[in-house]
């Protein structure tokens, strides 16, 4: 199944020099010196060295940060930011080939599904319309005396952005655009396993006329550069996607200075199929909302209820789309599953292969690691269809972020109602059905911070991303994402003297 890498394809930013830091406009290597390994998980292959940045370097980039905040990024006028964003949408269409083939050898992203520029493009666009809309309101107040009073939206400050390794450089984008857009500046943490385009992008930064030190980024792990940018008192405001766990470790780092954080978190999304549904659209559409990237998506839909007089037909079906689906090298334009990220990874998925088959699931597709060939040298899991799953297994209620769907059968709509909403998370959600009515009621009653109807996973940079419960905190992406970056400030003018 797996095909040789081409390697004329690779770009040329993967030449063989280690990785640096991006500190006050400089690429400087970490201050202890040290690198560590980034892993290309469809071969197993070492493709690049990245800088073991730590709370040294961390500190390094708050100040300049700082500094740039408080100097010339300051007096950017809004129409001056929202051309950089303009400029940089540009620069990312004109490099885009390159930012996403990072993204394949990186993460292990398929070439024939990352999509188009304007994914990444038209999100940094609608954030520089954005940079000239943000303003306060003046206010008629009732209090006893003669007062003018108005509001001002006001930049947090400096912002550290710690990011996952799932979706590299949407993940970092969703964070630039608005940190730029309200005039804030940033240390961009990258994930340990997916640094590269992330590193690019900032190399694509330094050709715009942008202040040094408005965007720092420091490599590193999660323990020490991660947990030295949550816990700085000189960041004002933490951006996180990542782990529900590590979330709450962000939230403990954070309260040293009582900082800002908005969390983007796991989930254990809940799509729902009724009898009515055009089960020709359901079955492609919950299946890929489990199986794509892996089933490295936060709010992929994993716990799939199914109404009872279609269960059987819909988890055959669903069973034989599993099958059908190419697996391979993430470079070969015909994979459609590309590998797991990472060895750790691919144990942990693995792990709850065999937690299935304990529990008692019926396994209808996938359930083993694939080792045959070239596929043993990469990290690759077959998309896995566990049916007769129940509420109390782990495969029904744990984030395995793997290709892995629950298949649930369900009765009528009140249970399934309380069932979707049986979990700690509230990220995404899916409803399947012909019916209006039904399909609104579920849409108000599931506890989430999306839901999608017939239909599963799509984005947008208008419509907000966010979940509820142990899901996150505040949202991404829309006009409520900026809310999250600006101070509301009241100002009070007497006026009869
Ligand atoms: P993770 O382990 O939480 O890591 C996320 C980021 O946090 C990485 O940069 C990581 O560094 C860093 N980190 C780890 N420990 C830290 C600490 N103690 N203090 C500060 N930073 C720390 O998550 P992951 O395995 O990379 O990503 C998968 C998870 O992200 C899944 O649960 C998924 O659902 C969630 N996710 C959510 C969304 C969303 O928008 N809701 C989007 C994508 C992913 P290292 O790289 O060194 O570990
Ligand atoms: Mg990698």
């Amino acid at each position: 199944m797996a095909t040789a890498v081409d390697p004329t394809i690779l770009p040329a930013s993967l030449d063989g020099r280690p990785k640096r830091l991006l500190i006050d406009g400089e690429w400087v290597p970490a201050a202890s010196g040290r690198t560590f390994d980034s892993v290309n998980p469809s071969t197993g292959q070492v493709i690049a060295q990245l800088a073991e940045g730590d709370a040294a370097d961390v500190d390094r980039a708050v100040a300049a940060a700082r500094a740039a905040f408080e100097g010339p990024w300051r007096r950017f006028t809004p129409v001056q930011r929202q051309n950089v964003l303009l400029a940089l949408a540009d620069l990312v269409e004109a490099h885009y080939d390159e930012l996403r083939v990072l993204d394949v050898v990186d993460m292990g992203a398929p070439i024939g599904r990352t999509g188009g520029a304007g994914f990444v493009s038209e999100t940094l666009r609608y954030y520089a319309g954005w940079a000239t809309k943000l303003h306060g309101e003046t206010v008629p107040n009732s209090a006893r005396g003669s007062f003018f009073t108005y509001t001002l939206k006001e930049p947090v400050g400096v912002v550290g952005a710690i990011i996952p390794w799932n979706g590299p450089l949407s993940s970092a984008v969703w964070k630039i655009a608005p940190v730029l857009a309200t005039g804030c500046t940033m240390v961009l943490k990258p994930a340990e396993e997916a640094a590269l385009s992330p590193l690019r992008l900032g190399e694509l930064l330094a050709e715009l006329d942008l202040p040094a030190g408005v965007v720092n980024i420091v490599t590193g792990f999660g323990e020490t550069a991660g947990a030295a940018l949550s816990a700085h008192p000189g960041v004002d405001k933490v951006a996180f996607t990542g782990s529900s766990a590590t979330g709450q470790e962000i939230v403990r780092a954070a309260a040293g200075n009582l900082k800002r954080v908005s969390l983007e978190l796991g989930g254990k999304s809940p799509d729902v199929i009724f009898a009515d549904a055009d089960l020709a659209a359901a079955v492609p559409g919950a299946g890929m909302g489990v199986f794509a990237n892996s089933g490295q998506v936060c709010c992929a839909g994993t716990r799939v209820f199914v109404e009872r007089p279609v269960y059987d037909e819909f988890v055959a079906k669903v069973a034989a789309l599993a099958d059908s689906l190419r697996v391979g090298n993430s470079l070969d334009p015909k994979t459609q599953i590309g590998p797991i990220v990472s060895a750790a990874q691919l144990d942990r998925v693995t792990g709850y292969l065999e937690v299935g088959k304990a529990e008692g699931a019926r396994t209808v597709a996938g359930g083993a690691r694939l080792t045959e060939g070239d596929l043993g040298k990469g990290y690759f899991v077959p998309p896995t269809v566990f049916a007769d799953v129940d509420d109390d297994m782990r495969i029904a209620k744990e984030e395995i972020f793997g290709p892995v769907a629950s298949v649930l059968p369900f009765d009528d709509i009140e249970e399934v109602t309380r069932r979707a909403n049986l979990t700690q998370f509230g990220l995404g959600g899916g409803v399947w059905t012909r019916d209006v009515g039904k399909a609104h009621r579920l849409a108000a009653a599931i506890n989430t911070g999306v839901v999608w109807v017939n239909t599963y996973g799509n984005f947008d940079a208008a419509m907000p991303f966010g979940g509820t419960k142990q899901s996150g905190w505040g949202n991404e992406l829309s006009g409520h994402s900026l809310d999250e970056y600006l101070n509301v400030k009241a100002v009070w003018i007497r006026t009869d003297g």
